[in-house]
Order: structure tokens, then sequence, then C-alpha cells
């Protein structure tokens, strides 16, 4: 969820504090929006918030490059089928894969998610809502034929790729049993 080619202004899965990130319009003023966001407490959640708004320059970037190394091509801020303010982070269009990469934090990583103790049960609500969110597009974009790979932002680039291109390679099997 970043830089896209195409501004995705009501995209509000990665939850605030991200109003300087790099995207094409009104943005900022559905951020705004959410305003009953607790002020940041303690120095763990401004970090986790500060490594949010790097997403530009670190995994999902990373992952990119090593996609692209690999001769994949890809298209970014791709609409999901279906749902109007929805879009698939990196997506293959072609081979109808859909790549996510979800940020450990606002996405309830199993190892990583530690949900700060100030204001709790708000985060814990935010998070959740974010997971059932997540699902819900994995189902849309399951109904509509497509395949979803989800990388966690801590997975090691070269691992995550080695998933995405299992992903390509059982559909081109699939393709040949056909
Ligand atoms: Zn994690």
């Amino acid at each position: 969820m970043n830089s896209k080619l195409v501004p995705n202004p009501n995209d509000g899965l990665d939850g605030p504090a991200v109003g300087h990130r790099k995207r094409g319009t009104s943005g900022a003023a559905v951020e705004a929006s959410t305003s009953t966001r607790p002020t940041p407490s303690g120095p763990t959640v401004g970090q986790r918030m500060a490594r949010q708004r790097t997403r530009d320059t670190g995994p999902e970037v990373a992952l990119r490059q090593e996609m692209h190394r690999r001769g994949m091509r890809y298209r970014l801020s791709w609409p999901v089928p279906g749902a109007k303010r929805r879009t698939i982070d990196v997506a293959l269009p072609g081979r109808c894969v859909a790549v996510f990469i979800d940020g450990c934090f606002w996405h309830g990583c199993p190892v990583h998610a530690t949900w700060p103790r100030a204001n709790a049960e708000w985060w814990a609500q935010k998070i959740r809502r974010n997971c059932e969110r997540d699902l819900e597009t994995d189902r849309l974009l399951a109904d509509q034929g497509w395949r979803v790979v989800r990388i966690w932002e801590h997975e090691a680039v070269t691992d995550a790729v080695d998933r995405i291109e299992d992903c390509l390679r059982e559909l081109r099997t699939s393709e040949v049993e056909r």
C-alpha cells in the first residue's frame, strides 16, 4: 500500500499516521476523517508508524525489484474486481495472481503482532477489522478466479518471490492439464 500508479484515496486499510505517504490526490482528507485515533503513546507505536511510512523504500520495493529481476511483470494498485475501493498491492493481471505485502503490525502478524498497551482495545479492533477485510478481499478475488499470495513484511524477499513463482508454476501446470 503505497505509491501506486493509480491513486487510491479510499484505501484506509493501512490505518492512520500515513499522511506523508506518496499517493495520488486526496488521500490526506480521508485519513483525516479517522480522527478518533488515539495519540501514539510511546516509542513503540511511534516506531511502528515510522516503519509504516517507510514502506515505499522498504520490503515492498525490495520485493518488486526481485520480482522484476526474475522476469515478472506486474502492475501496482490494480483494482480488485468487483470491489471499487480495494486494490491489489502487486498484481499480475495476465495470470490473475494477486500479491499483497502485509505489514506485521497492521495485519496482525502471528509473529510480531504485539498491540500497544495504551488504547489496546482500540488497536485490537482496528487490526481485527483489517484482518477481516483481508479475508474478505481474498474471497472476492478467489471468486473471480484469482490466486492470492500474501506476504508478511518480515519475510525474506527471496522466499517471498519463491512463493509467487510457485504459484505461477502451479498455474502453468494446471493449464497444461486442462
Ligand atoms: Zn511479522
